[in-house]
Order: C-alpha cells, then sequence, then structure tokens
C-alpha cells in the first residue's frame, strides 16, 4: 500500500512541476506514481507508508556503501559541527583534489563544483577555450546533465547535427553539437573528417549507464584517444557514475587510457552535491584566477560534502571493496540469467562491474539504437512486480542498478526471486 505516497504527490504536484525535482523520478516511464521515501538503512529504502525496498536506484550512483552509512554520517556530522560554509578555501578541498589526483593521475589538477552538470559544462567551456574551437562531439544516448550545449537527441545516420532535445535551447548553441552513434569508430571518422579542425573535443560515458549499461567495444575507446590527439582535439571522459564505481581509478584505470580532462560527481559527494573536473596542468591552468576561463561557485566544495565524498573514498580504499562488489554482482548477473535460461526469455543482461541492466531485448545491446529496441511497456510492468516484491529498481529501462557495499548475498537472492516470480508472472 502506498497511501502517503499517493497523497504526498497530489499536494506535489501543485507546489513542483511534475512533483519531482528531477524528471525521471516521476516514474513516468514505469507508468506508476512516485514513491515517496522516508528513510534509508543500508541496502534499503523506506517509503512514507512504511514498506521496505532492497534499492538498486542508489541515489542513482553515490551510495556505493549504503544508506546512512554509520563513518559518513559521523563525518557530516563533525563537519557540520564546525560550520556549514565559509566561502573560503579549506583544508579539506586541498585533500579531496589531491586523493582524486592519487587515484585518477590523469587529473593533474582540479576544481570542485557542485554537480555532474556543472562538472560537464565546465569542461566544455573548457576544452572550447584550450582548443579555440567551438564544435563537441558526442554520442547518442550519453548523458552528460542538462547543459545546454548537451541536451542534443539522438539523430539518425552519421554525424546528425545537433537538434536541441528541450525547448529553450537555442538551435545556434546545439549547432555546435555532433552526436553519433556510441561504439561507431566508422561515425566518428567521418565526423572528425568533415569537421575535423573545428572540433573542440570528444566527451563520452567510457562505459555508459545512462542507456542501460553498455560496454565499449574492443579498441573502441583506444580510437577515440588516437583519433583526439590525430585532429588536436581533446578528449573528455565523463566519469560522474563510473569514478570510484568500477574502480578507484574510474574507467580510466581499468582501459587504461589517459584523457585530457575527466568528469566525476556522485560518489564523490558520498551522497551530498559535489562533482569535479580536472585533467592536464597545462589545460587546467586556464581556469580562473589561475586563466581567464571564468567558472565559480558559491558552495563549491563545500566543507559537508567534501567530508562526505572524503569519507566514503576512505572506504572504498579499504583492501577488497572492488572485489566484494565485483562477487555480489557477479552473483546478481548469473542469477538474472539462470532465471532467464529458465524461463526461455531471449532478454539481455549486460553489466560492468557493480552496474547492471536487464534489457528487455534479444538484441545484443552496444549503442542506444539497440537500447531502444527493448519492450518498454514489458518493462514497465517487471518493474512494478518487483516494487511489489520489495524490490526498487531505477524506474527506466536505460538505466543502471547498482550494487552497493551493503548488499549481500542474502539480498541478492531475494532480488533474483522477485526476478524469478515477476518474468513468471508477466510470461502468464
Ligand atoms: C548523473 C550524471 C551527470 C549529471 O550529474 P548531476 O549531478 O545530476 O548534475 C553527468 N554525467 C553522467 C555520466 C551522469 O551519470
Amino acid at each position: 500500500m502506498n497511501i502517503r505516497s499517493k497523497l504526498y504527490f497530489e499536494r506535489a504536484k501543485k507546489a513542483i512541476p511534475g512533483g519531482v525535482n528531477s524528471p525521471v523520478r516521476a516514474c513516468l516511464a514505469v507508468k506508476s506514481d512516485p514513491i515517496f521515501f522516508e528513510r534509508g538503512e543500508g541496502a534499503y529504502l523506506i517509503d512514507a507508508d512504511g514498506n521496505r525496498y532492497i534499492d538498486y536506484v542508489a541515489s542513482w550512483g553515490p551510495i556505493i556503501l549504503g544508506h546512512a552509512h554509520p563513518n559518513i554520517i559521523a563525518e557530516i556530522y563533525f563537519a557540520s559541527k564546525r560550520g556549514t560554509s565559509f566561502g573560503a578555501p579549506t583544508w579539506l578541498e586541498v585533500e579531496m583534489a589531491e586523493t582524486i589526483n592519487r587515484c585518477i593521475p590523469s587529473m593533474e589538477k582540479v576544481r570542485l563544483v557542485n554537480s555532474g552538470t556543472e562538472a560537464t559544462m565546465s569542461a566544455l567551456r573548457l576544452a572550447r577555450a584550450f582548443t579555440g574551437r567551438k564544435k563537441i562531439l558526442k554520442f547518442d544516448g550519453c548523458y552528460h546533465g542538462h547543459g545546454d550545449s548537451l541536451l542534443v537527441k539522438a539523430g539518425s545516420g552519421l554525424a546528425t547535427f545537433g537538434i536541441p532535445s528541450s525547448p529553450g535551447v537555442p538551435e545556434e548553441l546545439t549547432a555546435h553539437t555532433i552526436s553519433v552513434p556510441y561504439n561507431d569508430e566508422i561515425a566518428v571518422e567521418e565526423a572528425f573528417k568533415k569537421y575535423g579542425s573545428e572540433i573542440a573535443c570528444v566527451i563520452l560515458e567510457p562505459v555508459p549507464a545512462n542507456m542501460g549499461v553498455v560496454i565499449p567495444r574492443g579498441d573502441f575507446l583506444n580510437f577515440l584517444r588516437e583519433i583526439t590527439q590525430r585532429y588536436g582535439s581533446l578528449l573528455i571522459f565523463d566519469e560522474v557514475i563510473t569514478g570510484f564505481r568500477v574502480s578507484l581509478g574510474g574507467a580510466q584505470e581499468l582501459f587504461n587510457i589517459k584523457p585530457d580532462i575527466t568528469c566525476l560527481g556522485k560518489i564523490i559527494g558520498g551522497g551530498l552535491p559535489v562533482g569535479a573536473y580536472g585533467g592536464r596542468e597545462e589545460i587546467m591552468s586556464l581556469v580562473a584566477p589561475e586563466g581567464p576561463v571564468y567558472q565559480a561557485g558559491t558552495l563549491s566544495g563545500n566543507p559537508i560534502a567534501v567530508s562526505a565524498g572524503l569519507a566514503t573514498i576512505k572506504e572504498l580504499m579499504k583492501p577488497g571493496s572492488y572485489d566484494r562488489l565485483e562477487a555480489l554482482s557477479q552473483l546478481l548477473e548469473d542469477g538474472i540469467k539462470n532465471v532467464l535460461a529458465e524461463l526461455g526469455l531471449p532478454y539481455r543482461v549486460t553489466r560492468f562491474k557493480s552496474m547492471l541492466t536487464l534489457f528487455f531485448t534479444s538484441k545484443e545491446v552496444s549503442n542506444f539504437q539497440d537500447a531502444l529496441t527493448s519492450d518498454t511497456d514489458k518493462f514497465a510492468l517487471f518493474w512494478q512486480g518487483m516494487l511489489k516484491r520489495g524490490v526498487y529498481l531505477p524506474p527506466s529501462q536505460f538505466e543502471a542498478w547498482f550494487v552497493s557495499l551493503a548488499h549481500n548475498e542474502d539480498h541478492i537472492e531475494k532480488t533474483i526471486e522477485a526476478t524469478r516470480e515477476t518474468l513468471l508472472e508477466l510470461k502468464g
């Protein structure tokens, strides 16, 4: 029963556009009303009616230690007792920048901001300033926050020029954005042949998680490193999700690639609002006040948020953290695949480390077009069935499920059992 959630939502719709402060929370894609939550405890979320769910949304990624982790809460408490914001430097910011640099050496200098969106917007400005070029190349289905230049619809064909995917974004702005299919070297090659000398940067999620989880093919990331160097463009890795999730060094460590600029967010705030961008010293030195590229923030490097982030990274640095995440995630993947085989369903599971998507399609998903072959009506019913069985999944087919260190074998088994029951019910 979700009586309170429904009541709250009715009120929310009158006070807030769509009743939510970020669109996907409205659960429109799963044809449901949103659940209002009151508490999180480890692997669980507890809603306004007292129902408990095993959570795989993890606030869209940050909650990699589980909800209300005692060490994080303690750090937040002690930090807040010292004052909530000074608008002046603190030692914590230096510690955070140095910690990030130690884990992700390509981020030679780091600027802290308040969200992933701010990080990617600032990174683009910087790339354009550094190269003196206007155009950016992105990939269909990769999400980089809601900055104007990055809100470009997936076009058809090769190197389709940006049509804004939101009213209010001038075409003159997105005309500088080229969007091509992920994992498509030919499309990238074509775009560079045509506009190479005008392309400031290529920005991508090294392992996309915002079209559902997609794995970069063989040499795709190496190819991007090579072609950007050949044309004098910058390579920007948006590791807002993958940073500190797939390993301490992000996807760039696992694929052994050095991007020019990296964007972070989510996990480095430990559940509070933080973002970061950083890269080669020569590039970052253009950022004000060292250089002319303006970028600022009243609350940037906020001591409470940075404390929560540092405490989170400290936990992740404990030996075995990522092995544990991998083992749990492998268990989940295997369990779901077994259920699919048992029920004779052709659906696809894609997993990279502790990020997983069950695509309701029989096609292998290696780009957004493939992801779009998924039966989203079926997914909506699946989501509802899982919710009924106490599992809270991201309310969209095109998202990742996140495994956290608060999950255990029992949670995973319950999730697999709920998957079996739900898929069986859907088969009818
Ligand atoms: C979430 C996300 C962003 C935007 O971060 P916000 O903090 O929501 O602004 C940018 N890039 C990627 C890859 C993301 O997943």
